[in-house]
């Protein structure tokens, strides 16, 4: 059975998506999925100043690399027709004529006061200490110009002259407003504190408030998931729900996403200076050219991102943190959404990266290693490479990570580390290293457990330090004392190579 819960992310193309849009996006989704309910992505695009030609196509690309999809919205409208359009500037008439209806049930009025005259008052307001807000306590006293005080016929005959106006609310005086939010309980406020904002602008097009309540009311949305920032909108917004008549959806403002030293919330410029990127994707200003980097593009992997995003103000309630999508879904709730702002840890991502790294399948990660070893010039047999992905994984981070992890299972040493040099290829090692040669050559079976224990057996009889062959053998393998079991990478690359090597360690050390 359908659900009625009916959800939106609502973002203005004004630019690349933040983090903490792709959270709200997140956090509908997971709603929606988990009530059965709907997720639509609706493009508040009324501000044609703000506008961004290719933001809308980013955040499209954007939900889709973190493989939450939408139901509705502006790219497939046809799969429930009935709500769309889904873009905001197609759906204008609507706007207008309800807020004509205001303006005849008397909840909204004409305002025609000039960006100067509002500026005067504004000045003279600061200069006696004041704050100017245009609302119950001035619109009527006649220094403001508003169809409050003209005639019906000074306003009209303003209109027809072409004066520009804009319509504003009415907010009611003296009232008490108490609202419920999903996250943080009951909020009140007095009205009185409330400015008559604009519905309405003079260019014809709705502000956001308008534009919104009207769609989210004809797009029957049921709860009204989003940032913070927008909570002191909150009471504007069920005003205008009762000025139209309608019910109000339920509300939930999610926490600010702070910077990582936990004040001021989180900026493009703290990613900047720290060294991580706060968009999904990467994004080129079209404008300034400036590249803006993104997680897909810096390896992380979506499911992990997605899973560190989850957790970025909202918990289970238990010690869990690796969750699959589905189990997301199954956990989330908007009662444990926390009040206070999430701190951001760019640390914690990418431990969430290198957890998620090892449980991928390493079929997956070698699709991923090749086309890597392949402009290197590299070619070597499938099975060969996932081998490799497998003993090197659990120390990446990255897929970018592979090849400095491997390079010795593909390659020769171009070069020995100088430290671990000097410290461990003693005058002795060189014929320690020819007697190693002669041990390895006569075994036919190059199979760890027999190359070990028959390297063993000889170290042992000769009554010396593992150590004193041990480490000269892995830099003459790998070239630096690093990199996995050392037999084991014997084996991978065979006794030839394994021979040649270490000729070549006794030739240049
Ligand atoms: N267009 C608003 C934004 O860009 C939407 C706010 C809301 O969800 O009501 O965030």
């Amino acid at each position: 059975m359908e659900s009625n819960v009916r959800v939106r992310f609502a973002p203005s193309p004004t630019g690349p998506l933040h983090i903490g849009g792709v959270r709200t996006a997140l956090y509908n989704y997971l709603f929606a999925k988990k009530h059965k309910g709907t997720f639509i992505l609706r493009i508040e695009d009324t501000d044609q100043t703000r506008y961004v030609a290719n933001a809308e196509q980013y955040i499209v690309d954007a939900l889709d690399w973190c493989a939450i999809p939408f139901d509705e919205g502006p790219t497939n409208n046809s799969i429930k027709g009935t709500f769309g359009p889904y873009r905001q500037s197609e759906r204008k008439d609507l706007y207008k004529k309800h807020a004509a209806l205001l303006l005849e049930s008397g909840w909204a009025y004409y305002a025609f006061d000039t960006a100067e005259q509002l500026d005067i008052e504004r000045k003279s307001h600061e200069e006696q200490g004041k704050t100017f807000i245009y609302n119950w306590h001035n619109r009527e006293r006649g220094r403001l110009v508003n169809s409050l005080v003209l005639t019906d016929k000074e306003v009209q005959a303003r209109i027809q002259n072409g004066d520009k106006y804009v319509i504003r609310f009415k907010s009611p005086q003296d009232e008490t407003l108490v609202m419920n939010d999903e996250v943080r309980g009951e909020i009140s406020i007095d009205t009185n504190v409330l400015d008559d904002k604009i519905l309405f602008k003079s260019d014809g097009m709705p502000t956001y408030h308008l534009a919104n309540i009207v769609d989210d009311h004809f797009m029957e949305i049921s709860h009204v998931i989003r940032g913070e920032e927008w909570l002191p909108s909150m009471a504007l917004h069920i005003l205008l729900y009762r000025a139209f008549g309608w019910d109000a959806p339920k509300f939930a403002h999610l926490p600010l996403i702070l910077k990582p030293v936990g004040k001021g919330k989180l900026s493009k410029r703290d990613g900047d200076k720290l060294g991580f990127p706060v968009f999904p994707l990467a994004y080129t200003n079209q404008e300034t050219g400036d590249v803006s980097r993104g997680y897909k593009e810096d390896g992380y992997f979506a499911d992990a991102f997605i899973n560190m995003l989850a957790l970025l103000g909202w918990n289970p309630g238990t010690e869990q943190e690796l969750f699959s999508l589905e189990e997301l879904i199954a956990a989330f709730d908007l009662k444990r959404v926390s009040k206070s702002g999430a701190k951001f840890n760019p640390e914690k991502t990418n431990w969430f990266n290198q957890q998620y790294m090892q449980s991928k399948d390493d079929v997956e990660l070698t699709e991923l290693f090749l086309p890597i070893l392949s402009e290197k010039g590299i070619s070597k047999p499938k099975e060969y490479v996932q081998k490799v992905v497998q003993a090197i994984k659990e120390r990446a981070v990255f897929v970018a990570d592979f090849w400095e992890l491997s390079d010795f299972y593909f390659q020769n040493p171009s070069e020995y580390d100088e430290k671990a040099t000097k410290k461990n290829w003693k005058p002795e090692t060189n014929e320690l290293m020819q007697e190693l040669i002669a041990i390895l050559s006569a075994i036919d079976d190059f199979s760890t457990s027999n190359t070990e224990i028959l390297v063993k057996e000889w170290i042992t009889a000769k009554e010396i330090g593992f150590g004193k062959v041990m480490q000269p053998l892995r830099l003459s393998l790998v070239g630096a004392l690093k990199g996995p079991h050392l037999f084991d990478i014997m084996e991978m690359i065979g006794k030839e190579a394994t021979i040649s090597r270490i000729e070549k360690a006794i030739a240049t050390l």
